[in-house]
């Protein structure tokens, strides 16, 4: 098994939350056990992983790169090597679209999820971001390198322009501040 190359924690438990099941193809695999191992003076992060669906278990090793981001980053500035792009924008999405934008319509004991929600969903279009080289207008073709990443990109492509991510951006910003306040 060739290990991946992660950047934290975070990431690599970003990494199996959106993988399939090798056997029977759900999105649905329960991290089970986490272990460190040595492997020739590398530090080897390890996952085993069961699908709640058919049981199937699954391995996966991860080497780390560099030094670890302070959390809820996922990295340092260098983009991902294993969690594309697109796939990045959807995680952003998905967590802010469970979030109403005005905190008064949030019930009390609801916001601080809410807000947890947001910090996460800013530090994930940071990410898709970190694919935006520095003079470039849009997120290039190569950063899309995974099938379900391709295909949000290939849905919208307008949407990973500097300008939208940079406008999404604010937009989850202000939510967070208001959660903030
Ligand atoms: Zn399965």
């Amino acid at each position: 098994m060739i290990p991946l190359a992660t950047r934290s924690s975070e990431e690599s438990r970003l990494y199996l939350e959106l993988q399939t099941c090798p056997q029977c193809g759900a999105p649905a695999l329960e991290v089970t056990a986490h272990w460190l191992a040595d492997e020739d003076g590398a530090l080897l992060s390890c996952y085993e992983s069961r699908c709640e669906q058919c049981a199937t278990t699954a391995d996966f090793e991860f080497t780390v790169a560099g030094e670890p981001p302070a959390p809820p980053q996922f990295g340092g500035p260098e983009p991902s090597q294993l969690i594309d792009a697109g796939q990045f924008l959807t995680v952003a999405r998905d967590l802010a679209a469970a979030v109403p934008a005005d905190p008064a319509r949030c019930p009390a004991d609801e916001r601080a999820d809410a807000r947890e929600a947001m910090v996460i969903a800013v530090a994930a279009l940071s990410e898709v971001r970190k694919f935006l080289p520095a003079d470039a207008h849009e997120v290039p073709q190569s950063a899309f390198f995974t099938p379900s990443g391709r295909a949000v990109y290939s849905a919208d492509p307008a949407q990973f322009t500097r300008r939208r991510l940079t406008a999404l951006d604010n937009g989850y910003r202000q939510i967070l501040t208001a959660y903030e306040t």
